[in-house]
């Protein structure tokens, strides 16, 4: 919300709330699940993408091993590499659409307030 940028320290681990203004960003018992939709279809247009592709590329002599192997890279690479920023974009897409209210960043560690969530 304030424009902090690297939210995580570490790949799996997303911080309850923002560092420095103490923004909570799970704003409600299962608000992740629309990160995981984002992941879930960024990943599917990224599978559509490298099928369609691979069957264009190697037209008309397409073979299925190369294909089954790109396509499963994709699968189990692409949803693993941009879980941080799916989660990322999906809280900036719930500010867009719920705004944040009054008392919701009461200021986080880095700014010496208690850290709320
Ligand atoms: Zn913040």
């Amino acid at each position: 919300m304030c424009g902090r940028r690297r939210l995580t320290t570490h790949w799996f681990s997303f911080p309850l709330s923002c560092p420095r203004c103490g923004f909570a960003f799970e704003r409600q018992p299962g608000h992740f699940i629309g990160a995981v939709g984002m992941n879930t279809v960024i990943t599917f247009a990224l599978l559509l993408i490298t099928l369609l592709g691979g069957i264009a590329i190697s037209w008309p002599d397409v073979s299925a091993l190369p294909l089954l192997a790109a396509t499963l890279s994709v699968a189990i690479i692409v949803p693993i590499a941009i879980h941080p920023t799916a989660k990322t974009l999906w809280i900036a897409v719930d500010l867009i659409f719920h705004p944040l209210q009054p008392g919701e960043a009461l200021g986080g560690p880095e700014e010496g307030a208690p850290q709320k969530g």
